[in-house]
């Protein structure tokens, strides 16, 4: 019988899936899956629900209430100086996820490269691929993830249409410096390519490191497509509403993506993300200084069992290396093991690489209420210490 599409059919069920299933079903606390412990402000969810029961149900337009598109300008202005036109520059998705997808169709033909940097999002290289274009991945190294300038340029050639890459990045904790993005905009404009930008931690910065869009930079306003989320930026990450800021040109390619992959998205809760983005800048603020404290807590508490900690300059995920604790296996053994044993979930930065990758690192999200932190950091101590005298082993879990 004729097959249906192999590249999907060769896909495997998304790793955030599996290990919050995992989880379930061992009862562990989930710091897997990136997703908040508790709802975003209230305000934002009582206008959504209020905007239901006020008509706002049949199809809005196709990119975007107004409302909404204004107030993505108005962010745009406000946190980054971009003036940017509402009307002809903004595309409202269901979700980042479809954001990115729509920005890939919009640049890509068949047989274009693109430029992706590893580790990465597990929806980038089937999307590329779906698309029939060829990935061409770069690495970056741990501990400190620096962009590795010559080999980036290796990577850009005569078939280069774009590249896509994370900033603040997942599962890294990366913020890209701007010498970074210096180094990306020069070669985006000597090969004549276009970035998508995927920024939805924007909003979710530590210490001194401030999120910069690559297209603040000289050159780079007719060359990105930034892409945002409100379920980052709102902690409702179940709301699936993303946004598109592009120069018109872009935007209208991206529309028609966007017509045919969902055409619109739910008109209520873009009027509530319209609220949030309105709110003032104290919101934004305190955001990112509500999530730095949970990272310090859950970091300083994973030390002390012993894994060895790296910087978190951005986003809600910590990478932790596991290979002081003495565990005889594999980052994807690692975390079954946690989760079964010591009842945590965390998932192996390995899924975020194609092929062979390092496999002794560990992304545990901290995006969690304090007690749960506390909670899950006792669990680990307790296990460990527990299993101090007997060499712990992956393998022995599934023999
Ligand atoms: N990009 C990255 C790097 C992410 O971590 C996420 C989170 N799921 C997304 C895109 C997708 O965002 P959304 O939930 O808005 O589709
Ligand atoms: N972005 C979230 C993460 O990295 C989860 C997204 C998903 O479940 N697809 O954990």
């Amino acid at each position: 019988m004729t097959q249906p599409n192999a590249l999907l059919s060769a896909t495997g069920t998304t790793i955030f899936t599996v290990m919050s299933a995992l989880a379930a079903r061992h009862g562990a606390i989930n710091l897997g899956q990136g997703f908040p412990d508790t709802d975003g402000p209230e305000d934002v969810v009582r206008a959504a629900a209020e905007a239901l029961l006020d008509g706002r149900n049949q199809y809005p337009p196709m990119t975007g209430l107004p409302e909404l598109r204004q107030a993505v300008a108005a962010t745009n202005a406000r946190f980054y100086g971009l003036q940017v036109d509402a009307d002809a520059e903004v595309v409202v998705t269901s979700g980042a996820t479809e954001a990115l997808a729509a920005s890939l169709m919009a640049l890509l033909d068949p047989g274009d490269e693109v430029v992706l940097i590893e580790p990465l999002y597990d929806t980038y290289l089937p999307v590329v691929r779906l698309l029939g274009a060829v990935p061409r991945l770069v690495r970056l190294q741990p501990p400190d993830w620096e962009l590795p300038r010559a080999e980036l340029a290796a990577a850009f050639g005569p078939k280069t249409k774009a590249i896509l890459f994370n900033t603040p990045m997942n599962p890294t904790g990366k913020v890209f410096s701007a010498a970074e993005l210096g180094c990306i905009a020069d070669l985006l404009v000597r090969h004549d390519a276009y970035a998508v930008c995927d920024e939805v931690y924007e909003h979710i910065t530590y210490d001194n490191w401030r999120h910069i869009p690559l297209m603040t930079l000289p050159g780079m306003r007719e060359r990105c497509l930034r892409i945002g989320s409100a379920g980052k930026t709102f902690s409702l990450t179940g709301w699936k509403v993303g946004y598109i800021t592009a120069c018109r040109a872009l935007a209208s390619v991206a529309a028609k993506a966007h017509q045919n992959l969902t055409f619109t998205t739910p008109p209520n809760l873009q009027r509530a993300v319209a609220v949030g983005l309105a709110k003032d800048d104290a919101y934004f603020a305190g955001l990112a200084a509500g999530l730095a404290g949970k990272r310090d807590r859950l970091a300083e508490g994973l030390a002390r069992i012993g894994f060895g900690v790296l910087p978190v300059q951005g986003s809600y995920f910590i990478t932790a290396d596991f290979s002081p604790l003495g565990f005889n296996g594999d980052d994807a053994e690692f975390c079954c093991h946690i989760t079964e044993a010591a009842g945590v979930t965390a998932i192996p930065v390995s899924a975020f690489y194609e092929g062979e990758a390092p496999g002794h690192y560990a992304r545990f999200a901290f995006c969690k209420r304090p007690e749960v932190l506390d909670a899950a950091i006792e669990r680990l101590a307790a296990h460990f210490a527990g299993a101090g005298a007997a060499p712990l082993t992956g393998r022995a879990r599934t023999a």
